[in-house]
């Protein structure tokens, strides 16, 4: 089964830099043990004009017998031949992605070490797959690659015996992509969606599917037609996890609408509007007692949930007190945005070990964050719907369970104090709900007493007699006798909010 991918260039801009973007060069045939076969690159043709890449996939159809009997599904035996004769070794199908994914690996992710600059530009690219088995036909790869960009994509039916044209077509068709793309946007759109047309995933689809999924579709996917069928096929039709995605691509679009990161807007509009009154803005008040109570709970391992832009996770890096900071949000754009803010990719090893970001959504259960000394929630709540907040609460006091919590959350009734704030207006489109000082209260207060923490609470920001102060913080300990967990379960688990 075959990939080609061609460029075109000049003299100046020569079509021989794909060599660069591939991480392969265009001189050499390279072979690539994959888990199902051998993975060959090399370029049928490649001078300044005109340059072409060519991935094949030999698999060894007995390996993957070998394989999928050692996975424990035994074939019924009319299906033994099946097993041996396939179409796996010749069209491109989901083992051909997987090959894609690990031998392009650096090109998908969009690095290029030698010549950074070519990275980011988009370039005449060619795609051609012979054989693509396309379960929904020539119609459905219009339907997914037409949105994507392409100015020309050319499908032709493969007839199922040349000889035999009266026995029709086969499933497979030949397609040809053409436009000026990126490269990686070029191979994460294979990558994600050859298994999808193929509909056959040959591996056992794991939770950790859904952030490749959403790595690989990151700036394209969420907003795409399609995005439905894509994630349920690309996932198997694993319920939980195509739901999982689906919410975390809606997160994606809102924040595509809003042209910015929900954190980022926060603070924007909070910042001008204290300034007016204060000089030092809220989101920095806000921070500084975050670190006042990690300080005094004595929290050296902590988690930023929610940490968006990662003001915080670097707030907290200054102090080396924080040993272990773990920053983790739902959006890889704002992940982005926080690593560059970090110098992540510069940090010394030393600066670099205390700190992790981490992609994944707070309404599941993530073995990840377990152990950690405290977890901060700054200005997140409110940004679930609130039929969701149960299956936060259990991921974070019931299955994380970190010794301190701090959530902070806007307090509604300060809102009149904003200037510019319209009347029965929240402070950001995002929020789902602002509560006021006795409803924050009421919520905290269950939690706490569901899954054993005693709860203080702390105002930030200057604390007005009438309508109290802006951003409400609640700071929860965890009850050291196991007598208050215990009386956990007997209030029942949540089951939303445990992992697939
Ligand atoms: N903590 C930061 C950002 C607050 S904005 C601050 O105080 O400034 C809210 C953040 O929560 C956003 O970055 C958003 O992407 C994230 N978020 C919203 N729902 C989430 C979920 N279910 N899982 C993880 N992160 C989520």
């Amino acid at each position: 089964m075959f990939l080609t991918i061609s460029t075109t260039g000049t003299a100046e801009n020569p079509a021989t830099d794909l060599g660069f973007l591939l991480h392969k060069h265009p001189g050499r045939v390279q072979g690539f043990t994959t888990s199902h076969g051998t993975a060959h690159v090399f370029y049928p043709e490649a001078t300044a004009e005109r340059c072409t890449a060519a991935l094949l996939l030999e698999v060894d159809p007995v390996a993957l017998v070998r394989r999928s009997q050692g996975g424990g599904r035994s074939a019924a035996p009319d299906a033994a031949l099946a097993q041996y004769v396939n179409d796996r070794p010749y069209a491109a199908s989901s083992l051909f992605a997987v090959a894609l994914g690990k031998v392009f690996r650096s090109a998908l992710a969009g690095t290029c070490a030698a010549r950074p600059e070519l990275a980011g530009q988009p370039r005449p690219l060619r795609v051609e797959l012979p054989a693509l088995p396309a379960r929904g036909g020539a119609d459905l790869v219009q339907r997914l690659f037409g949105p994507l960009g392409w100015s020309s994509v050319r499908t032709e039916p493969l007839a199922l015996d040349d000889r035999f044209p009266e026995w029709g077509d086969s499933r497979y068709v030949r397609l040809v992509l053409e436009g000026e793309l990126k490269l990686d946007d070029a191979l994460r759109q294979l990558y994600v969606l050859l298994p999808v047309l193929d509909d056959a995933k040959h591996y056992w689809v794991a939770p950790d599917e859904v952030d490749k999924l959403l790595r690989a579709g990151d700036g394209w996917l969420a907003s795409h037609p399609e995005h439905a069928l894509i994630a349920a096929r690309y996932l198997a039709r694993h319920k939980r996890l195509t739901q999982d995605a689906m919410e975390r691509l809606e997160l994606a679009r809102l924040a595509e609408a809003d042209g910015s990161e929900a954190g980022e807007l926060d603070d924007a509009a909070e910042e001008t509007q204290d300034d007016a009154e204060r000089s030092v803005p809220l989101a920095v008040r806000r921070r500084e007692a975050i670190l006042a109570a990690l300080r005094s709970a004595g929290a050296a391992r902590v988690l930023d949930l929610g940490c968006g832009q990662g003001q915080l996770v670097q707030a907290l890096l200054k102090d080396v007190s924080f040993t272990e900071i773990v920053g983790v949000d739902v959006s890889v754009r704002a992940l982005a945005t926080a690593a560059r803010r970090l110098r992540l990719e510069r940090m010394g090893e030393r600066q670099s070990s205390r700190v992790t970001l981490l992609q994944g959504s707070l309404a599941y259960t993530d073995k990840r964050l377990a152990g950690y000394d405290a977890a901060v929630l700054s200005e997140v709540v409110e940004h679930l719907d609130l039929p969701r907040l149960p299956a936060l609460e259990y991921a974070v006091f019931g299955a994380a369970r970190p010794r301190t919590v701090l959530v902070t959350t806007p307090n509604v009734e300060y809102n009149v104090r904003w200037e510019s704030l319209p009347a029965g207006h929240v402070r950001h489109r995002d929020h789902r709900f602002e509560w006021t000082r006795e409803e924050f209260r009421a919520w905290a207060g269950r939690v706490a007493a569901r899954y054993g923490y005693t709860v203080a609470y702390v105002p930030v920001g200057d604390d007005d007699p009438e309508v109290g102060p802006p951003t409400q913080m609640a700071v929860f300990t965890a009850a050291t006798d196991a007598t208050a967990t215990t009386g956990t379960t007997a209030t029942g688990t949540p089951k939303e909010g445990e992992a697939a």
